[in-house]
Protein backbone atom coordinates (compact mmCIF):
# COMPACT_ATOMS: atom_id res chain seq x y z
CA UNK A 1 0.00 0.00 0.00
CA UNK A 2 1.47 3.61 -0.93
CA UNK A 3 1.92 5.71 1.94
CA UNK A 4 0.57 9.14 1.66
CA UNK A 5 2.82 11.71 3.49
CA UNK A 6 2.22 14.75 4.88
CA UNK A 7 4.40 17.37 5.65
CA UNK A 8 5.18 20.43 7.70
CA UNK A 9 8.29 21.76 6.88
CA UNK A 10 10.87 21.30 4.08
CA UNK A 11 12.46 17.84 4.31
CA UNK A 12 16.06 19.21 5.34
CA UNK A 13 13.86 20.09 8.79
CA UNK A 14 12.45 17.42 9.41
CA UNK A 15 15.59 15.37 9.01
CA UNK A 16 17.25 17.06 11.74
CA UNK A 17 14.45 17.12 14.04
CA UNK A 18 14.20 13.37 13.62
CA UNK A 19 18.09 13.15 14.39
CA UNK A 20 17.27 15.60 17.02
CA UNK A 21 14.62 13.45 18.59
CA UNK A 22 17.53 10.41 18.34
CA UNK A 23 20.11 13.07 19.92
CA UNK A 24 18.27 14.04 23.10
CA UNK A 25 16.52 10.88 23.55
CA UNK A 26 12.89 12.17 25.04
CA UNK A 27 11.22 10.12 27.88
CA UNK A 28 9.72 7.15 26.67
CA UNK A 29 6.89 8.56 27.47
CA UNK A 30 6.37 11.53 25.72
CA UNK A 31 6.17 11.29 21.66
CA UNK A 32 5.43 14.17 20.76
CA UNK A 33 8.43 16.66 19.48
CA UNK A 34 8.32 20.44 18.98
CA UNK A 35 8.85 22.44 15.99
CA UNK A 36 10.91 25.52 17.96
CA UNK A 37 8.02 27.65 15.82
CA UNK A 38 5.04 28.78 18.23
CA UNK A 39 2.47 31.74 18.35
CA UNK A 40 2.82 34.79 20.79
CA UNK A 41 -0.73 34.01 22.15
CA UNK A 42 -3.03 31.13 22.55
CA UNK A 43 -6.55 32.50 20.59
CA UNK A 44 -5.20 31.92 17.31
CA UNK A 45 -7.53 32.35 14.22
CA UNK A 46 -7.43 30.48 10.88
CA UNK A 47 -9.34 31.61 7.54
CA UNK A 48 -10.06 29.93 3.99
CA UNK A 49 -11.88 31.63 1.22
CA UNK A 50 -15.20 29.50 0.24
CA UNK A 51 -15.98 27.42 -1.37
CA UNK A 52 -13.07 25.49 -0.88
CA UNK A 53 -12.99 21.68 -1.23
CA UNK A 54 -11.39 21.33 1.87
CA UNK A 55 -13.31 23.29 4.07
CA UNK A 56 -15.07 21.44 5.99
CA UNK A 57 -12.15 18.68 6.72
CA UNK A 58 -10.54 22.28 7.70
CA UNK A 59 -13.09 23.18 10.62
CA UNK A 60 -13.44 19.93 11.41
CA UNK A 61 -9.73 19.55 12.08
CA UNK A 62 -8.96 22.41 13.78
CA UNK A 63 -12.06 21.58 15.87
CA UNK A 64 -10.62 18.36 17.30
CA UNK A 65 -7.92 20.33 19.18
CA UNK A 66 -10.98 22.27 21.11
CA UNK A 67 -9.56 21.38 25.19
CA UNK A 68 -6.02 22.26 24.62
CA UNK A 69 -4.74 25.54 26.03
CA UNK A 70 -4.40 27.39 22.52
CA UNK A 71 -8.20 27.79 20.64
CA UNK A 72 -8.30 28.02 17.11
CA UNK A 73 -11.47 30.25 15.78
CA UNK A 74 -12.66 31.21 12.69
CA UNK A 75 -11.35 34.42 11.73
CA UNK A 76 -12.17 36.80 8.76
CA UNK A 77 -10.63 37.29 5.20
CA UNK A 78 -9.34 40.69 6.86
CA UNK A 79 -7.83 39.29 10.28
CA UNK A 80 -5.98 35.94 10.38
CA UNK A 81 -3.19 34.50 11.67
CA UNK A 82 -3.25 31.12 9.62
CA UNK A 83 -4.42 31.34 5.94
CA UNK A 84 -5.94 27.98 4.12
CA UNK A 85 -6.43 27.05 0.90
CA UNK A 86 -5.78 23.89 -1.48
CA UNK A 87 -4.52 23.32 -4.78
CA UNK A 88 -4.03 20.95 -7.86
CA UNK A 89 -0.05 19.67 -7.44
CA UNK A 90 -0.88 16.19 -8.93
CA UNK A 91 2.82 14.22 -8.35
CA UNK A 92 4.52 17.57 -8.37
CA UNK A 93 5.06 17.94 -4.84
CA UNK A 94 5.44 14.63 -2.13
CA UNK A 95 2.84 16.05 0.21
CA UNK A 96 -0.92 15.68 0.38
CA UNK A 97 -1.27 18.58 2.72
CA UNK A 98 1.48 21.41 4.70
CA UNK A 99 2.53 23.92 6.64
CA UNK A 100 4.06 26.95 4.83
CA UNK A 101 5.08 29.90 3.97
CA UNK A 102 2.31 31.76 2.76
CA UNK A 103 2.36 32.83 -0.75
CA UNK A 104 5.22 29.73 -1.45
CA UNK A 105 5.19 26.58 -2.70
CA UNK A 106 6.65 25.09 -0.07
CA UNK A 107 8.76 27.04 2.03
CA UNK A 108 8.78 27.02 5.57
CA UNK A 109 7.13 29.68 7.29
CA UNK A 110 9.83 32.04 9.48
CA UNK A 111 9.43 32.04 12.99
CA UNK A 112 11.61 35.16 14.41
CA UNK A 113 12.61 34.81 17.65
CA UNK A 114 10.73 31.35 17.68
CA UNK A 115 7.07 33.07 16.92
CA UNK A 116 4.99 32.85 14.19
CA UNK A 117 4.27 35.96 11.75
CA UNK A 118 0.44 36.61 11.77
CA UNK A 119 -0.93 36.20 7.88
CA UNK A 120 2.32 34.31 6.89
CA UNK A 121 1.33 31.09 7.79
CA UNK A 122 -0.25 28.75 5.19
CA UNK A 123 -1.74 25.48 5.44
CA UNK A 124 -1.96 23.84 1.96
CA UNK A 125 -3.49 20.79 0.72
CA UNK A 126 -2.66 18.98 -2.58
CA UNK A 127 -6.05 17.57 -4.04
CA UNK A 128 -4.44 15.57 -6.50
CA UNK A 129 -2.35 13.87 -4.32
CA UNK A 130 -2.40 10.08 -4.70
CA UNK A 131 -5.39 8.75 -2.69
CA UNK A 132 -6.85 12.02 -1.01
CA UNK A 133 -9.44 12.24 -3.58
CA UNK A 134 -11.01 8.51 -2.17
CA UNK A 135 -9.48 9.30 1.69
CA UNK A 136 -12.63 9.16 4.16
CA UNK A 137 -14.04 12.40 5.26
CA UNK A 138 -12.55 11.02 8.81
CA UNK A 139 -9.30 10.64 7.33
CA UNK A 140 -8.92 14.00 5.70
CA UNK A 141 -10.61 16.09 8.75
CA UNK A 142 -7.18 14.39 10.89
CA UNK A 143 -4.82 15.42 8.04
CA UNK A 144 -6.23 18.97 8.75
CA UNK A 145 -6.31 18.39 12.46
CA UNK A 146 -2.05 16.93 11.93
CA UNK A 147 -1.33 19.95 9.86
CA UNK A 148 -3.40 22.32 12.49
CA UNK A 149 -0.81 20.47 15.00
CA UNK A 150 1.86 21.61 13.21
CA UNK A 151 0.27 25.09 12.84
CA UNK A 152 0.35 25.36 16.56
CA UNK A 153 4.25 24.35 16.80
CA UNK A 154 4.69 20.67 16.64
CA UNK A 155 6.83 18.66 14.36
CA UNK A 156 6.58 14.84 13.69
CA UNK A 157 6.84 12.09 15.70
CA UNK A 158 7.80 8.77 15.10
CA UNK A 159 5.28 7.08 16.87
CA UNK A 160 2.14 6.33 14.55
CA UNK A 161 0.30 6.16 17.80
CA UNK A 162 -0.23 9.96 17.64
CA UNK A 163 -2.00 12.43 15.28
CA UNK A 164 1.26 13.93 14.15
CA UNK A 165 2.90 11.06 12.86
CA UNK A 166 3.66 11.98 9.30
CA UNK A 167 1.33 9.49 7.58
CA UNK A 168 -2.64 10.56 7.51
CA UNK A 169 -3.55 6.97 6.51
CA UNK A 170 -2.15 5.69 9.28
CA UNK A 171 -1.87 8.17 12.34
CA UNK A 172 -5.15 8.58 14.67
CA UNK A 173 -7.56 11.18 13.01
CA UNK A 174 -7.81 13.19 16.36
CA UNK A 175 -5.26 14.49 18.98
CA UNK A 176 -3.98 12.09 21.24
CA UNK A 177 -2.97 13.19 25.11
CA UNK A 178 0.49 13.05 23.79
CA UNK A 179 -0.29 15.31 21.04
CA UNK A 180 -2.43 17.67 23.23
CA UNK A 181 0.68 17.60 25.87
CA UNK A 182 3.20 18.98 23.59
CA UNK A 183 0.08 21.47 22.65
CA UNK A 184 -0.28 22.14 26.01
CA UNK A 185 3.52 23.13 26.67
CA UNK A 186 3.61 25.62 24.13
CA UNK A 187 0.50 27.86 25.50
ZN1 LIG B 1 3.17 16.69 9.03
Amino acid sequence: MKRKRITAISLGVITSMMLAVIAFAPSPAQAYVLLGCKWGTSTITYYMPTPLSVSGSFTTGAGRWAGVKATLKFGTSASYMIYGTSEIRGNTVSWTAMVRAKGTVQNPPSCPGGLFVSGAVEIAFNETAAGWSSASADRKAGAAAHEFGHALGLAHSTSSAVLMYPYYDIAPTTPQADDKNGVNSLY
